[in-house]
């Protein structure tokens, strides 16, 4: 560097010039270095995903870097140089920034997750890390901050978190979720003393409505239904869907008196009764449900979470039983009962190996008193109990799958006893009716299993007639009408019993392959005294015949009982007043009499 100065005399003559020379060389490479060194840090620090601040210790911005700008909406960096959060923030989180830099600077680092609205109304969320900065001894020069835009992050946390707690379709809690509100629940009751409920929900008939409208309104239904219990609920208490149409509300918070917490559950659950009773509209089907509600409190500490929810599901049965639409209490007279049902069930096991069954035979007669067959009706022989009647059973046995060993075997033993009826003239006309249950029939290869059946056994297949209940035509009719349709190729007939108590849809009925329909003993009990019940039974003799089908009445007990029916045009009969279910050699020994 030279620098240049003349030196005048008063006359302002120039006498003469003096010139000083400076080497700068290192002053300028030094502040060059500099320059590019404050270039690299701005490059890095512009080059961050992050928005990078620096503040002094009034918190005012020192430097930021393009991400900041960026995220915060200014227009280049330089503009917020001296600025501080209450120039640029609403203010209640200026206020918040300013509280978190003075904790900083008390020296602590401060990493904080929070939701922005950002200048276009866009939200998002952001991890935010700062830090204090110190000078060479120790003193505070100010703040440093990083903030990450996680918006993405949280929202896939969330999706995950939706997925694995959440029911997709109701958007309910899922059993899992369930499950660990029931443990905080149960934790909680422990501790305070306060009972929890647990309501368990059943819609009944659900899966008819979903095989007969489609799974599309299957699931609108349930939709629905989720709504409307949550409607029923206070905040706090927990609607979840455990899948399928089982739903399953918990009750917390409840009365320290177990009357009156039972009286409040029992309350919701009448509640939840009315409003899934109102009619549904289903995409345009106008639609109804009903549900069966079991309900059990948790007082006792020691009772688990799988313990409640079984004496739920246990009291919910209970309200299947009685009849539906309508809700029941877990007691422990019912746990008996449970467990009752669990040996009778190993009983059973043990009692199809042991050969305990055995058949007893009902005759049926026509018009003039003649014997034309006989119902098969199975009896359990139980070495302690003595004879267990089949309504004691035959459902458990249909619930636990023990009905197609079963059924196998009354079909072959009756089977047997067609062929050895056969070698007597008096008994050799008889046709034998076999009752087979829903489950037996939809089994893949029944059709196989008869015909084989028949074939060993030699049995002549006309003389055989399957009973059938309404229960089956819940679903596939297609099948079973093409099951029923190669039965008959073989010979075998078919009767509808229990006719007029289920669900009995007309337009199957024209469909079925049948050859009689069985008017059920409950029309039969009161048909002298209850207009309603002869009204049905004179419905089913006319539906009959204008199907082109026989009909016969099962539960005639009196000659009065006899006399209306074959005056309605039921001339078939089964019932006490012919002959009660028999032993092989005692039915033998009626016919012979007769
Ligand atoms: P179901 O097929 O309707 O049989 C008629 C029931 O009415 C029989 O009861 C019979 O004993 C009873 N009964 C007959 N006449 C009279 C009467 O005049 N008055 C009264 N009060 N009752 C009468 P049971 O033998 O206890 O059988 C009950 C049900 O168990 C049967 O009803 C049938 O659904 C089922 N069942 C019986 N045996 C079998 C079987 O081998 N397989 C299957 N799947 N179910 C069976
Ligand atoms: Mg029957
Ligand atoms: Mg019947």
């Amino acid at each position: 560097m030279q620098q240049r100065s003349s030196h005048y005399r008063a006359s302002g003559l120039v006498l003469c010039l003096m010139s000083v020379t400076r080497d700068i060389t290192e002053r300028i490479r030094i502040e060059d270095s500099l320059k590019q060194k404050e270039r690299y840090q701005r490059a890095l620090l512009d080059n961050f995903p992050f928005a990078v601040w620096l503040k002094d210790t009034e918190s005012r911005f020192l430097s930021v870097n393009t991400g900041f700008v960026r995220i915060f909406g200014a227009k280049d960096p330089a503009e917020l140089i001296g600025k501080n959060d209450f120039d640029i923030a609403p203010h209640d989180m200026a206020e918040g920034y300013r509280a978190d830099d003075r904790e900083v600077m008390a020296s602590r680092q401060n990493k904080s997750v929070e939701e922005l609205i950002l200048t276009e109304g866009e939200r998002k969320w952001f991890e935010t890390v700062k830090a204090p900065v110190l000078g060479d001894n120790g003193e505070l020069l100010g703040t440093v901050g990083f903030a990450r835009d996680i918006t993405e992050r949280k929202a896939t946390d969330e999706e995950i978190k939706r997925l694995a707690f959440y029911d997709s379709l109701t958007h309910l809690p899922n059993r899992r979720l369930l499950r660990d509100r029931l443990k905080h629940a149960l934790a909680s009751s422990t501790r305070s003393g306060k009972p929890v409920a647990v309501l368990f929900i059943d819609l009944d008939n659900f899966k008819t409505l979903n095989d007969t409208l489609g799974h599309h309104v299957g699931d609108l239904l349930l939709q629905q239904v989720a709504d409307r219990l949550t409607g029923c609920v206070r905040e706090g208490d927990t609607v979840a869907r455990l899948g399928g149409d089982e739903f399953v509300v918990v009750l917390e918070d409840l009365s320290n008196a177990l009357y009156e917490a039972a009286t409040h559950a029992e309350n919701v659950g009448e509640k939840i009764l009315v409003a899934l009773n109102q009619p549904y509209d289903l995409a345009g089907h106008p639609c109804a449900s009903t549900p069966s509600i079991g309900i059990a409190l948790f007082a006792e500490p020691e009772t688990t979470i799988d313990e409640l929810m079984k004496r739920a599901d246990v009291a919910m049965y209970q309200a299947k039983d009685a009849g539906r639409n309508t809700l029941r209490f877990f007691d422990p007279e019912m746990q008996a009962a449970v467990a009752a049902r669990v040996a009778l069930e190993a009983d059973l096991r043990d009692g199809l190996e042991q050969a305990q069954l055995l058949l007893h035979y009902q005759v049926q007669v026509d018009g003039t008193g003649r014997v034309t067959g006989a119902e098969a009706l199975v009896r359990w022989q139980h070495p302690q109990r003595g004879l267990v009647s089949p309504a004691e059973f035959i459902p458990l046995a249909e619930e636990t799958g023990l009905i197609l060993p079963l059924g196998d075997w009354v079909l072959a033993t009756a089977c047997h006893q067609l062929v050895a009826w056969a070698r007597q003239p008096e008994t050799a006309h008889l046709t034998l009716a076999v009752n087979v249950s829903a489950r037996q029939f939809r089994r893949k290869d029944f059709v196989r299993q008869v015909r084989t059946i028949l074939e060993s056994s030699g049995a002549r297949p006309q003389q055989l007639k399957l009973e059938l209940t309404e229960s089956l035509l819940l679903e596939d009719v297609e099948g079973i009408i093409a099951k029923m349709n190669a039965l008959k190729a073989l010979g075998v007939s078919f009767s509808l019993d229990d006719f007029g108590t289920g669900y009995s849809s007309l337009s199957y009925l024209k469909r079925l392959p049948l050859d009689q329909l069985k008017i059920d003993q409950s029309f039969v009990r009161d048909i002298l005294t209850d207009p309603n019940d002869a009204a049905i039974a004179r419905t089913i003799v006319a539906l009959a015949k204008s199907l082109g089908l026989a009909v016969i009445a099962e539960g005639v007990e009196t000659e009065a009982q006899r006399a209306f029916l074959a005056s309605a045009g039921c001339h078939a009969c089964q019932g006490y007043l012919f002959g009660r279910p028999l032993p092989t050699e005692a039915f033998g020994e009626l016919i012979r009499r007769a």
